[in-house]
């Protein structure tokens, strides 16, 4: 059973059936609304506690009905790591890192997509098709093989090429788009009138958000039940920021939370892709496509995201701040992060600490207050930037005599 009540369109409140496939509503996304108070009697956090150390353990605030439908390969609870040589670094005393590159197919989509996968499962999907910037596209795959449904992926051409292999490997038809992932998004639209697609792009169904969501329960969670004063996220198309924000308004209606502290959401993003960190600059609610967007990060290199206000509205109402850092700042501190703690960090989070150092030098960040960043890939699947560094070009074994003290 679930307690979803119905689904509500984010622009305008309209109420739809969730019992039936849902997109976009007049373009824009969908909330899933549940009974939070039929919740509160259901779930407990004395049994949540007991529960296996997945995602699947929050599964009264989750919208899958039938769990012999979920498709699962162990997602979630991914470690809090205290993070003090790193934080030291950046002239802070109490950082942590929530460590996602240990999720299957090495990213956190594999939240999103694990449960936009399970829902499509259980309202009949056969079928899915998905434009991705990288990770998603693979997680898609994963997901779709472990319930044996058919996947589309189609990227762009220069996507890293880790996500290159990883789609067809887990037995997807994987396309390369000469394009964008906005190109991609287009090609996917095209093609579900003749292919009978379900399109799982990014906040055009409904799913994603709350497998995202689950990232906030198990902060919560992880803290004893009280949140950090700032979260740090590297924006893409958003899901998991938006999802984060969701999940402590819950768990707030749901009177779980220590106190009413809520912390700043802090979106990242690189400035060779920076269309939500513009938008808020501009102080304005809708963003405008970003030209040209370059960065390694590929995680953040979407131009134009459909959730753009929920992003911005996130922001806005906790206090926070959307930011870009320079590319070459994003790229450094991923490397220096990963050297100091040992977390595989993706350049995605790079960026969380390059916005996280301008932060603290604009004092926007006091030193004693609890960050969290979102380490949202794993290092490993970027072997372009990991190759690319000087540092990396391994030297002659000879050499260590160079090192000799
Ligand atoms: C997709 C992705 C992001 C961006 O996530 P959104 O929730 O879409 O904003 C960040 N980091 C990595 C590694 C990603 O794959």
């Amino acid at each position: 059973m679930s307690f979803v009540t119905h689904l509500e369109a984010a622009i305008d409140g309209t109420r739809l059936d969730h019992n039936q496939l849902q997109t976009l509503h007049d373009g824009r996304p969908l909330w899933v609304r549940y009974d939070l108070e039929a919740v509160g009697s259901a779930m407990s956090k004395e049994a949540v506690a007991g529960r296996e150390p997945t995602m699947w353990r929050y599964k009264e605030l989750l919208p899958v009905a039938d769990e012999s439908k979920v498709a699962s390969l162990g997602e979630g609870m991914s470690p809090l790591l205290k993070c003090d040589r790193l934080g030291a670094a950046l002239g802070l005393n109490d950082l942590w890192v929530k460590d996602e590159s240990q999720l299957p197919t090495g990213s956190f989509k594999s939240r999103g997509l694990a449960m936009a996968v399970s829902r499509a499962n259980e309202l009949g999907v056969s079928r899915v098709a998905i434009p991705t910037a990288g990770n998603a596209g693979g997680a898609m795959a994963a997901y779709a093989a472990r319930v044996g449904m058919e996947a589309f992926v189609f990227m762009p051409a220069d996507t890293p090429i880790v996500n290159q292999y990883e789609a067809s490997y887990y037995g997807a038809n994987a396309f390369l788009v000469d394009g964008l992932i906005t190109d991609c998004g287009a090609v996917v639209r095209d093609g579900t009138p003749h292919m009978g697609w379900f399109d799982v792009s990014t906040l055009k169904e409904p799913y994603r958000i709350e497998g995202k969501k689950t990232m906030g329960l198990e902060l919560a969670e992880q803290l004893g039940w009280a949140l950090p004063d700032v979260v740090m996220y590297p924006t893409g198309g958003g899901t998991g920021l938006i999802g984060m924000w969701k999940a402590f308004a819950e768990l707030g209606e749901l009177g779980w939370l220590e106190d009413s502290r809520r912390p700043r959401m802090v979106s990242c993003q690189a400035d060779g892709c920076a269309p939500i960190s513009n938008a808020w600059e501009k102080g304005e609610r809708f963003a405008e496509p970003f030209p040209n967007p370059t960065t390694a990060a590929s995680g953040l290199r979407v131009p134009a995201a459909v959730g753009d206000f929920m992003i911005l509205d996130a922001v806005n109402e906790s206090g926070g701040q959307a930011r870009a850092c320079p590319e070459n700042s994003l790229l450094e501190w991923a490397r220096r992060g990963a050297a100091l703690e040992g977390i595989a960090f993706a350049p995605e989070a790079g960026a969380c600490l390059g916005v996280l150092e301008m932060l603290v030098a604009e004092k926007a960040i006091d030193p004693n207050e609890r960050v969290v960043v979102f380490n949202t890939g794993a290092a490993q699947k970027y072997v372009e930037v990991m190759g690319t560094s000087p540092l990396s070009q391994l030297p002659d074994p000879v050499d260590w005599r160079a090192l000799a003290t």
